[in-house]
């Protein structure tokens, strides 16, 4: 008998993993494909190597701008996958010798849940006082749109070895986004399909109005409130029709609409573990109702993020060496997504904070008054929401690396600052960071490098 057996070897799996096996508990790790799962191997890792690769080609585009003499003289798909590639190779051996060098039993093999404490691996048992499943997600697709040929999800185009001409992306959330942003860079003509109204719709209003005015100078089609009614696909094409009869044509198209829980046919239900559509039902101790059986990353609902399923899995080794832990607030995980702009957000949109704590102040520093941002040849801004006269209950922020600036965004949000609290802080000059220092300044009725 282990204290804990761990199904999925992903974020949250193996994070998990080696918390557990700090604290001296015996810990069993089951993976049926690769140790680091979606992250590292589909997901965050190659995807920001392909959007450095793009901003790469970028700067070659536009060195002439400012005087450096470059040109893109195009993208070697085959060199850029050997460089995703080595990043992810360096960092996955590095993680199998942590893994390796721990007290972790780790199990190759697909894992079903056989009895509410043991787990079966071909045909081998695992019995675990406490069971963590952590069995992550897949893309989704729609009814009836099969994913093959030039119909691909993220999974599959991040093996692409060639540039497309065009491109159909059906889905302007993150992932889709993030995509746009790297073929738009690499020269392919994209076109965005969106059922919502705007593009990133679980951001700020202002930042989604952002997001879009700056993609449309990019020279990024979207349509958004459009509604999808079907693909057909030849040798040389795909096209999507709409509902309003409208068809698109291109050389792929890429389904990104959304992220679905693995959890079928692995025991869970039968075992008595509640679910909704799908998704494993975990409470803020991620317990489910089913006593030893915990639950952390994509398959619980909420965030699906990297750094949300590594601190989930630490929280339930935590948990169970009975070290109670601080539960995790879902407001105070950081949100980036890194397309050119970046976005970068934590806790409330302005939206949220205003139905959630009634009366709040906003402010909006414009990068425009920000040295590096010009520097840089940004354009975007820092929103601040915060209850009236209170805590800040979210940082909204839209422009070239913004990405960066979270960590003290998620350190306002979570200790609750106050504008009076931040804005006496000196922020280096001349940073990006520093327009995040002058929102307070602003905020707390001083401004210095703003207008209003
Ligand atoms: C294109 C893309 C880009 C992304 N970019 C970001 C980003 O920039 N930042 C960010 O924070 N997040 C990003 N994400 C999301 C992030 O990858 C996920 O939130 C994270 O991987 C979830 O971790 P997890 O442990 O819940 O699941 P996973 O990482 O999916 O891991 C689950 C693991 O369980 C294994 N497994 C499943 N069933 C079984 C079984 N029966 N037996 C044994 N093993 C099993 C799987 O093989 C897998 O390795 C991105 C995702 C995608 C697809």
């Amino acid at each position: 008998m282990h204290d804990i057996v761990i199904l999925g070897g992903g974020s949250g799996g193996y994070a998990c993993a080696l918390r557990a096996s700090q604290l001296g508990l015996s810990v069993v790790l089951i993976e049926q494909d690769k140790l680091g799962g979606t992250c590292l191997h589909r997901g965050c890792i190659p995807t920001k190597a392909l959007l450095h690769a793009a901003e790469v080609a970028d700067t070659a585009r536009e060195g002439e701008k400012i005087g450096v003499h470059s040109t893109l003289n195009g993208i070697d798909m085959t060199k850029v996958n050997a460089y995703k590639d080595g990043v992810i190779g360096r960092l996955y051996k590095g993680l199998q010798g942590l893994v390796g060098s721990r007290d972790i039993t780790y199990v190759e093999g697909s894992g079903r849940l056989v009895a509410p404490h043991i787990v079966e691996v071909n045909g081998q048992r695992y019995e675990g006082k406490n069971i963590v499943l952590a069995t992550g997600s897949y893309a989704r697709s729609l009814p009836g749109l099969e994913i093959s040929g030039r119909i691909m999800t993220s999974d599959q185009a991040l093996t692409m070895d060639y540039v497309p001409a065009s491109v159909i992306i059906l889905g302007g959330g993150v992932i889709g986004v993030e995509f746009a942003s790297v073929w738009k860079s690499f020269g392919v003509d994209v076109t965005i399909v969106e059922g919502l109204p705007t593009l990133v719709p679980a951001e700020d209003a202002s930042v989604s109005k952002t997001m879009e005015r700056a993609y449309r100078k990019r020279g990024i089609n979207f349509k958004t409130g459009v509604r999808f009614s079907g693909a057909t696909q030849d040798d040389t094409s795909v096209t999507i029709t709409l509902e309003s009869g409208e068809t698109i044509s291109a050389d792929l198209l890429l389904v990104a609409v959304g992220r679905g829980p693995r959890t079928e046919g692995l025991g869970y239900e039968e075992q008595g573990v509640s679910m909704d559509r799908g998704f494993v039902l975990a409470n803020e101790r991620l317990a489910t109702n089913v006593p030893g059986i915990y639950a952390v990353g994509d398959i619980v609902p909420g965030l699906q993020l990297a750094h949300r399923g590594f601190q989930q899995g630490i929280f339930v080794a935590e948990e169970i060496a009975g070290l109670a832990p601080q539960t995790i607030d879902e407001s105070g995980i950081p949100r980036v997504t890194y397309s050119e702009p970046e976005i970068a957000s934590i806790g409330y949109t302005e939206a949220q904070a205003t139905e959630k704590f009634g009366e709040v102040d906003t402010y909006e520093y414009n990068l425009g008054g920000n040295g590096k941002s010009q520097i840089l040849g940004t354009a975007g801004f820092i929103k601040l929401v915060r209850k009236k006269d209170g805590p800040v209950v979210g940082v909204h922020m839209i422009g070239a690396r913004v990405g960066e600036l979270i960590g003290e965004a998620q350190l306002i949000y979570n200790w609750e600052a106050t504008a009076e609290d931040v804005a006496p802080l000196v922020h280096a000059h001349p940073t990006q960071n520093e327009a995040l220092g002058e929102a307070f300044l602003a905020l707390a009725g001083k401004p210095l490098h703003a207008h209003a």
